[in-house]
């Protein structure tokens, strides 16, 4: 595939590792800030949105589409199901499902959202750790696939199998222990990870070959075997292991029990600069390297890409409320802090965020550039996005944005401080030369905070007698 890929959304994704739609991502992003002021997005009574770039989005849809589809034998069946934890909101769901990107969900709540965006249930894949009865009976009762992720889970769905027949297609979630990056609460694949079948254990294997045999309705192996901070070979080494291991099932059973194999997601995101990279091509091609047969045709695929799908399309803008000084460095104070960046602010070094510089107007702020801290507005001193960041002298009635938060960030709200969730607004070209958006969430309002935190019960403590006490 040497000279290169044109994916349907223009993007060139070729085999350099640059994607020639990383500038014309950052043109849209400021043009979209600037927009966002103008029409009133953003202000002083309104310091804080999220901004998500649908024309962005689509292009990744399309680069890991166009991937799989160049790597894998014709007629090969390819289900992408967008890991819903990444960036939980129904209007994205939509979006991913039009460009033909399913769901994989991993709760009651994310099942429900997929629904509400309506994916159908053939594409969507449920996985999680701790599926509760009446959430499996759910997803058997819908025909959504489930991967069950232990013995006991496998225990109940011979139960519930035997009691009504499903749709569903069933697999076991495998975890290769093959070792950890460097970002241990994103590491699944470690010897004692929480998730999945561990392979390695004694008697593990031969355990899990059992239990296929056993069971003639168990057709998918899966494994996810990390996420941000894992490198690609390790990925593309769980994901050997998984076919190993199926393969070993099929001929054991004389028959293609596995016809399918789910390889979770888990590609990392460049937080520190533009360049889309790794790319969804290189995995593929790594995958077809590492495990021939893999892309051969033998065995459907399913694959749950979270972060590198949405990550770069998400920017959080907020108002510098105060510019400071303390102790000789510079502090601007945002309304973006712990509650959307929780992650960043918390293992600041594991999960840097780039920030960009605009002015009042929502331009991009030109120098002079000094050492600055851009906090959050939460009331502990850790709450910073970033820490001595050289940038454009940050001033009051400015804006920051923070960059590749299209993920893991503001869909993730923390209510630390009773802070309101902002807005979430879609943006795409308005066919004029501007920028229109749509909203996808609206801003939590002071009335639903209080709601949320117990508003109708305000007497429930002070009424409470023990019991028996008069
Ligand atoms: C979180 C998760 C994913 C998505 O991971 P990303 O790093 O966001 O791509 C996929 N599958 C499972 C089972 C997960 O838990």
């Amino acid at each position: 595939m040497g000279a290169g890929n044109r994916t349907p959304g223009g993007a060139v994704d070729g085999g350099n590792g640059r994607h020639a739609g990383d500038g014309e991502r950052a043109v849209r992003r400021d043009e979209a800030v600037r927009a966002a002021v103008e029409q009133g997005l953003l202000g002083a009574g309104t310091p804080v949105a999220a901004l998500l770039d649908v024309t962005g989005i689509r292009e990744s849809a399309a680069a890991l589409r166009a991937a799989f589809d160049a790597a894998v034998a014709p007629g090969t069946p390819v289900l992408h199901a967008f890991a819903v934890k990444a960036t939980p909101l129904v209007a994205v769901l939509r979006l991913l499902d039009q460009e033909g990107i399913g769901a994989e969900v991993a709760s009651a709540g994310e099942l429900a959202l997929a629904r509400a965006a309506g994916v159908a249930p053939e594409r969507m894949v449920f996985d999680a750790p701790a599926k509760t009865d009446a959430e499996l009976r759910e997803a058997l009762a819908l025909g959504v696939a489930v991967n069950a992720d232990n013995p006991q889970e496998l225990d109940r769905l011979d139960a519930l199998v035997q009691a009504s027949p499903t749709h569903s297609p069933l697999g076991l979630r495998v975890n290769p222990q093959i070792g950890g990056g460097t970002i241990a609460a994103t590491s699944t694949a470690t010897a004692t990870s929480k998730f999945g079948v561990a392979l390695r254990d004694e008697g593990a294997w031969e355990w899990v070959v059992r239990a296929f045999l056993d069971r003639p309705w168990l057709t998918r192996l899966h494994t996810h075997t990390g996420s941000q901070g894992i490198p690609l070979s390790l990925m593309a080494q769980g994901v050997a292991e998984t076919y190993r291991l199926a393969e070993e099932i099929n001929a054991r059973a004389g028959r293609r029990q596995v016809d399918t194999l789910d390889i979770g997601g888990g590609l990392p995101v460049n937080f520190a600069s533009e360049a889309t990279t790794p790319t969804y091509a290189q995995y593929a091609r790594l995958l077809g390297e590492s495990v021939p047969g893999l892309f051969g045709g033998r065995y459907g695929l399913v694959t749950e890409f979270g972060r590198s799908l949405l990550a770069r399309h998400g920017t959080v803008v907020a108002r510098v409320e105060y510019a400071k000084s303390a102790g000789g460095r510079r502090v601007a104070v945002t309304h973006a802090g712990v509650q959307l960046a929780t992650r960043t602010v918390y293992a600041p070094g594991a999960w840097p965020l780039r920030i960009a510089a605009y002015d009042a107007k929502g331009c991009p702020k030109p120098g002079p550039e000094a050492v600055q801290d851009i906090a959050g507005p939460a009331c502990f001193s850790g709450d910073l996005l970033a820490q001595g960041r050289t940038l454009p002298l940050l001033e009051q009635g400015d804006y920051v944005a923070a960059l590749d938060t299209g993920a893991y960030y503001f869909a993730h709200h923390y209510a630390y401080n009773s802070l309101a969730r902002p807005g979430v607004y879609g943006f795409a070209p308005d066919g004029s030369g501007g920028v229109a958006f749509a909203m996808v969430r609206e801003p939590q309002t002071i009335e639903e905070i209080v709601a949320d935190s117990g508003g109708a019960h305000t007497d429930a403590l002070t009424v409470l007698r023990a019991p028996g006490r008069s």
